[in-house]
């Protein structure tokens, strides 16, 4: 299928910290480095064996946590070019709290929405709304969902993913705040009964990739459960997570299409 694929990709992949982004740029090849003050900005050339001998471009960036980062690298991204081609597609990978109960280490979440749990402009907005938009939650395009779904499921179906565990879709909070407290895990369910996980850049991402009309995932992996032992669990996991993120990453690249990026 993919093989008759006759226009070339530029994708974007953005995570918070370098274990996210993985063994993603030694995968590359005619790797180039764009410096920006202290962000550096890797694009290179994958060759995917379900693409005969047609590289896809990709642009790779750890911003650093938080939604203030995440989105200037966001922007940074999408402002790349290489080999004359813009980028086509943003994604954001990285590990996550999970809120919902039953949620475990290695689940991955692909938010159907995504919400900035910490923005308040009151009275003047509704809790939530995010002024630049006049709107709360920013949707993952049903067509890139339903994509992303089906990769995943099939690779996971096919126990081609070691570690990686279950797939859901759900509410992401985004803030910037590392949540490793019951009290704040209660007010969370108290203010989003709904929410699924929790993590610090999504839902910035989206907003610019919105803002600026470029397609966009986001794909989280649980590494704790936003309680008291977050910090212990997130940091042993983030060790393990580093080997295999590029799995998560590979997938994405490796069964592009073009008819939901409207190439
Ligand atoms: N455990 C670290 C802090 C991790 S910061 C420490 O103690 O120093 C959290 C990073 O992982 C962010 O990029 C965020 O998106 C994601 N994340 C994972 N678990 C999270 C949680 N429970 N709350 C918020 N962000 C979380």
């Amino acid at each position: 299928m993919n093989s008759k694929r006759d226009t070339s990709f530029h994708i974007g992949i953005l995570s918070a910290m370098p274990e996210e982004v993985g063994h993603t740029i030694l995968n590359l090849k005619n790797v180039i480095k764009a410096q920006y003050g202290d962000l550096t900005i890797y694009s290179g050339e994958w060759f995917s064996s379900n693409y005969l001998n047609k590289p896809i471009f990709v642009t790779v960036a750890w911003s650093g946590w938080g939604k203030v980062s995440s989105s200037r690298a966001a922007t940074r991204i999408i402002s790349t070019i290489y080999n004359e081609k813009k980028i086509d597609f943003i994604i954001f990978t990285g590990v996550a709290g999970g809120i919902k109960k039953d949620l475990k280490q290695w689940d991955i979440v692909i938010p159907d929405e995504l919400i900035q749990y910490d923005m308040d402009a009151r009275p003047i907005f509704e809790r939530f709304i995010l002024p630049a938009l006049n709107m709360d939650r920013i949707k993952t395009d049903p067509k890139i969902l339903n994509w992303a779904n089906k990769v995943v499921r099939e690779k996971l179906d096919k126990k081609e993913l070691p570690f990686y565990k279950n797939l859901y879709n759900g509410l992401i909070g985004t803030g910037d705040q590392f949540v490793a407290k019951k009290s704040s895990i209660d007010n969370l369910k108290t203010i989003l009964p709904e929410i699924f996980a929790v993590e610090m850049e999504g839902g910035a991402v989206a907003q610019v990739a919105h803002q600026e009309k470029i397609p966009c995932l986001i794909v989280r992996v649980i590494s704790d459960n936003a309680d008291d032992e977050a910090s212990l669990n997130f940091n042993e996991f983030l060790k393990l997570y580093q080997k295999y993120s590029w799995d998560l990453i590979k997938i994405f690249l490796d069964n592009l299409e073009s008819k939901f990026l409207q190439l």
